[in-house]
């Protein structure tokens, strides 16, 4: 018998075939209430790869906290072979007071790779690393568009990586998109670590939205079954999709006029030069200006806010 490894994640060892539910306890609030993150490790017979399914470091991006529970509850999470570690809320401040950042203003995903003595973001972002990230080779970074802004579902990647653009297209979210990693972003200093991380766009803060949701828990058995930690055949072939669109350049496009804004077009749509997408307006039935589309391209994001300030970002356009 071929004799397995051992594991041993915050001092707890995982045993194969096995759930564990395991907290990360970093700090504590001011009434001394302790702050803990739920750490689901579900590890398979066999060895194997180990994937790590995080959302929540923006704290109101919740549709991404939506599809890793849904993973959760549908036992997608559980692997014949290898872990899958799932942290559904990583940044709790955030979740608790529905907001993107910590408590002292700080975003958590510019503090990678933290420090013990650094500011709470910073402690939050060093114990992930040195607890949690030695222990995963594959990771998904769950995020939605940030206020009003709404993203199609996307996977978002560095160019020139193509082990990361087949587990992209593995994926298969509407649109892949080239996008830098940001300085001192989870995804950037995991990479660095020698991590394969693809990061999950959809939706927008504070929002369910339910093909986004789908699309997320679609991606992640799609990305088990490639990865060969379970057999998801069946699910895979009734949830036929058609293949991602791959972005090369983005830039939003911005409001010439401020008003009310209404949209005349669905998120992903093809859009061609002078393709009329909407309209802005004053309150009053006087005014009204039509939005027409500067280049050709897709509408991978798109602004869902009803009044608009001049200069505010309104499609984010995409060219193949
Ligand atoms: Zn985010």
């Amino acid at each position: 018998m071929v004799k397995r490894k051992s594991m041993v994640i915050l001092d707890t060892e995982i045993r194969p075939g096995r759930k564990t539910i395991l907290n990360l306890d970093i700090a504590r609030l001011h009434n001394r209430t302790k702050v803990e993150i739920p750490v689901i490790v579900q590890r398979g017979r066999e060895d194997g790869p180990v994937l790590l399914l995080i959302a929540g470091i923006h704290g109101n991006e919740v549709n991404g906290v939506e599809i890793i529970r849904e993973l959760i509850s549908r036992k997608i999470n559980r692997p014949d072979k290898g872990t899958v570690i799932c942290i559904p809320v990583l940044n709790v401040f955030g979740f608790l007071n529905q907001t993107r950042d910590f408590p002292d203003g700080k975003d958590l995903n510019r503090f990678f790779p933290g420090s013990k003595t650094g500011s709470l973001a910073s402690i939050f972002a060093y114990y992930m690393m040195n607890e949690i990230m030695p222990h995963a080779d594959y990771c998904i970074d769950f995020h939605t568009g940030g206020a009003d802004r709404f993203n199609s579902s996307q996977i978002r990647i560095s160019r020139d990586h193509p082990e990361l653009l087949e587990l992209a297209q593995v994926f298969k979210p509407r649109f892949i998109v080239y996008a830098p990693e940001r300085e001192k972003s989870f995804r950037q200093v995991a990479t660095k670590m020698g991590k394969k991380v693809i990061l999950f766009e959809g939706g927008k803060s504070l929002d369910f939205h339910k093909r986004i949701t789908m699309r997320g828990v679609n991606g992640v058995m799609r990305t088990m079954h490639h990865l060969g930690m379970r057999d998801f055949s069946d699910e895979i072939s009734a949830n036929e999709i058609t293949e991602p669109i791959v972005i090369n350049q983005s830039s939003w496009f911005r409001a010439r006029h401020g008003g009310l804004f209404r949209f005349f077009l669905k998120d992903g749509a093809k859009v061609e030069k002078g393709e009329i997408v909407g309209s802005i307006s004053d309150p009053y039935g006087s005014f009204e200006h039509l939005v027409k589309i500067p280049h050709d391209g897709y509408i991978i994001g798109m602004n869902h806010a009803p009044i608009v300030y001049q200069g505010d970002a309104l499609v984010h356009l995409g060219t193949v």
